[in-house]
């Protein structure tokens, strides 16, 4: 059985005052212990330490970053390791998210090789597909996030494959209010999930966490989450507040 993950992506948002402050809120939430649902925040890199510093109340929840570089380290001026991540707390990573695709350059190939490295260094990745909006109307969606996939997770074994989570994200659904209905998402995963049982196995398949991302919001998850194949959310907007993220975790245990 597979548990749900709500995944909140903060992009270049709140700072590490403006984090401690979230943890604080959340702390007051009255939220206890999710049994069904992982619960995981990605602030901006200098904000790390203050989210793992500053989750005493809710300390089941999970900090990630929004991006590693694949070197362990040496003159890669800007960029951020594994090892430097994990001594902050960090024990996931964001990787592909369709901002980074589009403005930082990142293709297939180098998400498969951060993949690969962050598995290797006993971090969980949170890889990123999903089309964009003329690739939907041109009914190529399919095919782009089918080569997303085989380009992205090439060559993983599968314990390597079984400890990754995806992140479904429609491009036209990020940032827009504009939500992919319950069953569009719900196809979409289970394309990815049959995409994956040829790459791999049918256990392996069914083994993982296929995250919707696209203007969740405690307003619509509930029908996103009924879905079979939809394990979660990677939420950037609705994370952002103390109130709605716990809500969403209420939401998710509730599925
Ligand atoms: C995201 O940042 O990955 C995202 C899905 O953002 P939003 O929820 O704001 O659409």
């Amino acid at each position: 059985m597979r548990k749900n993950l709500i995944a909140g992506n903060w992009k270049m948002n709140m700072g590490p005052r403006e984090t401690e402050a979230f943890f604080e809120g959340l702390g007051e939430q009255g939220l206890s212990e999710p049994k069904k649902t992982d619960c995981l925040i990605c602030p901006p890199f200098v904000s790390l330490m203050s989210a793992t510093a500053r989750k005493v109340a809710t300390p089941w929840v999970n900090v990630g970053s929004q991006n590693v570089h694949f070197e362990n380290n040496g003159a890669y001026t800007g960029e951020i390791s594994t090892e430097m991540l994990k001594e902050v707390g960090c024990t996931y990573v964001i990787l592909g998210h369709s901002e980074r695709r589009e403005y930082f350059g990142e293709t297939d190939e180098i998400i498969n090789t951060k993949t690969k490295k962050v598995l290797a260094d006993g971090l969980i990745p949170v890889t990123c597909v999903g089309e964009v909006l003329d690739e939907r109307k041109a009914d190529k969606h399919f095919d782009v996030v089918e080569t997303q996939v085989r380009g992205s997770f090439a060559g993983l074994s599968d314990d390597e494959m079984k400890k990754t989570v995806i992140a479904y994200e429609p491009v036209w659904a990020i940032g827009t209010g504009e939500t992919a209905s319950p069953e569009q998402a719900q196809e979409m995963h289970e394309h990815i999930r049959n995409v994956l049982k040829s790459m791999f196995s049918d256990d392996l398949a069914n083994a993982v966490q296929v995250l919707y991302g696209g203007s969740m919001n405690p307003g619509n998850a509930a029908d996103l989450l009924a879905k079979p194949d939809v394990d979660g959310g990677l939420v950037g907007g609705a994370s952002l507040k103390p109130d709605s993220f716990a809500e969403l975790i209420r939401i998710s245990e509730q599925s």
